[in-house]
């Protein structure tokens, strides 16, 4: 049921009885920031930086770039924003980065995955974010999308740190990074679930084919099961783990995953009110009953409608 206008959101993010939920914007371009801000976003849980990169035959420079990751850090005065680096291939082909003669482009040379042999691209990406949080005292994480083993954890971290950036995390957006989740957060300093394409590697299903759309649902109780690993790993590390696929901004699926342990949910502006709504008026216990029973369910219908049973707030 989508409500004409949205409903309005008063910050902080917390649950009936106080269990503090961090919930941030989806940023996708620099228009976007202003409007985020003034959603009452605690900050921004995923900026894609994408959109500085897209439809153009070189690779912006550097001043480019810090002109373009400024302007959100201004529109956020001192908050959290969290940067991601660029997310190139598959969906979003990069002439001068990404091939287009791979036979299976979601499988292939993306994300994280262009720095191995091309870390230029990375490495002045990393400055300008450095030198952007630099200039406006922002509260600035970097993460990297699409990291699938430990190693790739650990040498984001150490090129962020060459730039002086302290908080470097990943995307868990295949199943091995969920599965490897506590390697990968002794290293990293959170991580971030895509559930887009955590869904879309899970399942093997292609996240724009229509066809598959019933494969495609967060609600899955495989791809839960993922999310619950993921936490795990983040409490055996001491580690915040957030969610910033679709999957944060349906209210009833955002309980389930602060039941799982997730730390912050980050979405499209426009839901955050409805999000925080439900989670106000439920408690973290009840969220808590309400995961276990997901992550139980034998199918993505199945855990919906054992969350709704289980939270009467649904009925
Ligand atoms: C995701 O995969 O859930 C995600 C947040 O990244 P994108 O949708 O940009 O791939
Ligand atoms: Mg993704």
């Amino acid at each position: 049921r989508e409500r004409a206008t949205a409903r309005t959101f008063t910050p902080p993010g917390a649950t009936k009885d106080g269990h503090r939920v961090e919930l941030l914007a989806n940023v996708g371009e620099v228009a976007e920031a202003g409007p985020a801000a003034a959603s009452g976003a605690e900050g921004v849980g995923l900026f894609r930086t994408e959109f500085c990169f897209l439809d153009r035959d070189d690779e912006p420079t550097i001043d480019e770039q810090v002109e373009a990751y400024s302007a959100v850090l201004d529109a956020f005065g001192g908050k959290k924003v969290v940067i991601r680096t660029l997310d190139a291939g598959a969906d979003k082909p990069m002439p001068f980065l990404t091939d287009s003669d791979e036979v299976n482009p979601a499988l292939g040379v993306r994300g994280y995955r262009t720095a191995w042999h091309n870390p230029d691209v990375l490495n002045h990406q990393l400055a300008a974010i450095a030198s952007a949080a630099d200039a406006h005292q922002a509260d600035v994480w970097v993460m990297a999308p699409m990291v699938s083993r430990v190693e790739e954890a650990e040498s984001f971290v150490a090129a962020c740190e060459a730039h002086g950036l302290r908080t470097a995390g990943v995307m868990v957006e295949v199943p091995s990074a969920a599965l490897l989740a506590g390697p990968m957060l002794a290293r990293a300093a959170f991580a971030s679930i895509g559930t887009n394409d955590l869904v879309q590697y899970t399942l093997a299903a292609d996240r724009l084919l229509g066809a598959l759309a019933p494969l495609s649902t967060p609600w899955d109780p495989a791809v839960l099961q993922l999310i619950q690993l993921t936490c795990a790993g983040g409490r055996a590390q001491g580690r915040p783990v957030g969610v910033c696929g679709e999957a944060a901004a349906d209210p009833a699926l955002a309980a389930v995953l602060v039941g799982l342990g997730v730390t912050s949910l980050s979405m499209t502006p426009r839901a955050l009110g409805d999000v925080a709504a439900l989670l106000g008026a439920v408690t973290v216990d009840e969220c808590r009953t309400a995961a276990g029973l997901a992550v139980a369910a034998e199918s993505a219908e199945g855990a919906r409608r054992a969350v709704r049973e289980a939270l009467p707030v649904l009925a």
